[in-house]
């Protein structure tokens, strides 16, 4: 199912969400850790072991269910998904300080539209002289999942939908930042499976997830499959935990536009997709190189588009607020790394920093750079994007795979020469490369395919789905039930 919707089409859908909710839905809650507006949330523990215990019973609970019944409870979790979207929405933007309600409303209804259910989960058979093989994609069995703050809530449903779907049990330990945002989360689908009959608790969660539960989680026997949601230090630690993981990482995704390209759509694009949510989404672009003949009209159509352009001088002043040191004790090395108080605020918040004073419409801030300039080398999951002017495909195609780190995430491109579109394609070997389209077409946003929060370019398993959590079991019938 292609879903195209445009920045109109969402907000109709907030404005329809929005007014379908009841007063206890109203995001002028109250809310913590464990609850929600007085509602204690379902499936949420003090401790780590009492959390995996439950999840171990939700396991136990899904294994008995026939698929039928597994889809009877997903589609529960859609149907409460798309209701409280904004809610789930307007919770996670008061927790975190970060994104914007109505797309993070719109990112609710597409992981309930988009991920997959039980049908991603498919047998093979393999028939010949010696009869019949059936290889069968079986459940791991209690997944433990990390979530970052970017996506929290999006992160624990879509893994939640597609790990259920698999026939797992999962426990999450959730993001400190976003704890109440995915706990939500997680009671929404506990709620989901009571509705239909389903144990009360499917999956479980803490209420104060730490760097030690994590290692509990890490460790517990019952725990088969770590998948992790996160920047490259928490990707790390669980790549090192000795169990089987799924690693979606971090990335710092390039742009780039050549002179074949529709320019006014492209500028279009990149500012749509860069400021999705102000910038979160791990696939949203971050950086751009223009060819020096169009980049002009590139930079007239983003403004035209809500980008301001701010000068040089002032994104050098903007980088040391968005961009802290930090030296190292042991080696006396510093550090730069991304301000947690600027990641994900509106434009005119960071705008007003420098004592720039801009309206609401104003959704993404653009400067000229040269390469080596911050705003190009650190992911910085805001509405600010750096623009370089190259002379040639050669230059561009060196320049953004150098500033995509080796991440092998995802990027994009604006051409209509299919030459230079496989050329880059080839060399910057991402998961995800989208082609003329804002970057959140390559998560089914007004794109072809499945959606997912979890995109596992490390370990291999691209955009995560039911099958992902899965492990392949093979039955073998010697000499029989081959009716050919
Ligand atoms: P983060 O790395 O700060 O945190 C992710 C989670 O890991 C949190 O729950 C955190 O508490 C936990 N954590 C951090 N260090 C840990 C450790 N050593 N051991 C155990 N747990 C640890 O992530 P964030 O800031 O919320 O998210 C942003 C980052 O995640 C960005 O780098 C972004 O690109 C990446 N991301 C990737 C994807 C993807 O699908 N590839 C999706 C969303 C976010």
């Amino acid at each position: 199912m292609a879903i195209n919707w445009t920045e109109a089409q969402i907000e109709e859908v907030v404005k329809a969400v929005m007014s379908g909710l009841s007063a206890e839905q109203q995001p002028t809650a109250s809310w913590d850790a464990s609850g929600y507006n007085g509602r204690a949330y379902i499936g949420v523990f003090e401790d780590m072991n009492d959390a995996i215990d439950a999840a171990t019973a939700g396991y136990k609970a899904v294994r008995a269910m026939s698929l039928e019944e597994r889809e009877k409870v997903i589609g529960k979790i859609r149907e409460l998904c798309r209701s409280e979207a904004a809610t789930m929405a307007e919770l996670g933007v008061a927790e975190t300080g970060m994104g914007r309600v109505e797309h993070k409303t719109a990112k609710h209804i597409l992981v309930a539209d988009k991920t997959p259910g039980t049908s991603d989960i498919v047998s093979a058979v393999k028939t010949g002289d010696y009869g019949l093989t059936l290889t069968e994609m079986a459940p791991f069995g209690v997944v433990g999942s990390i979530t970052p703050s970017t996506n929290p809530s999006e992160t624990v449903l879509c893994n939640s939908i597609g790990m259920i779907a698999a026939g797992n049990g999962v426990v999450f330990n959730p993001h400190p930042h976003a704890i109440a945002t995915s706990n939500y989360a997680v009671d929404l689908v506990n709620r989901a499976s009571a509705a239909v009959g389903g144990p009360r608790v499917l999956v479980a969660s803490v209420k104060k997830p730490t760097l030690d539960s994590a290692q509990t989680m890490y460790h517990h026997p019952a725990i088969r499959l770590l998948v992790c949601t996160g920047g490259p230090g928490v990707v790390k630690s669980v790549l090192s935990s000795g169990k089987k993981a799924i690693g979606a990482g971090a990335g710092n995704p390039p742009v780039i536009v050549d002179d074949t390209a529709d320019v006014k759509k492209a500028g279009k694009d990149i500012i749509d997709g860069c400021s999705f949510d102000n910038n979160l989404p791990c696939i949203a672009e971050k950086e751009v190189f223009v060819f020096e003949n169009v980049a002009d009209e590139l930079i007239a159509s983003m403004k035209a588009n809500g980008a301001y352009m701010i000068t040089a001088a002032q994104a050098d002043e903007l980088a040391k607020i968005v961009l802290v040191e930090s030296k190292d004790p042991k080696t006396g090395i510093v550090k730069k790394s991304v301000s947690r108080a600027c990641v994900g605020r509106d434009a005119a918040v960071l705008l007003k920093k420098i004592g720039v004073s801009v309206g609401a419409d104003v959704r993404c801030i653009i400067c000229e750079t040269d390469f080596m300039h911050p705003f190009v080398q650190y992911e910085l999951m805001m509405p600010i994007l750096p623009i370089v002017r190259v002379k040639d495909i050669d230059e561009a195609i060196d320049l953004a795979v150098k500033a995509e780190h080796g991440c092998r995430h995802t990027a994009h491109m604006h051409s209509k020469n299919i030459d230079h579109l496989t050329r880059f394609a080839r060399a910057v070997e991402t998961t995800i490369f989208v082609k003329n389209a804002p970057s959140y077409a390559g998560i089914g946003f007004g794109g072809e395919g499945h959606t997912t929060f979890t995109i596992a370019g490390p370990t291999g398993e691209g955009l995560t789905s039911a099958r992902s959590f899965t492990r392949y079991r093979r039955c073998v019938l010697s000499d029989s039930f081959r009716i050919i």
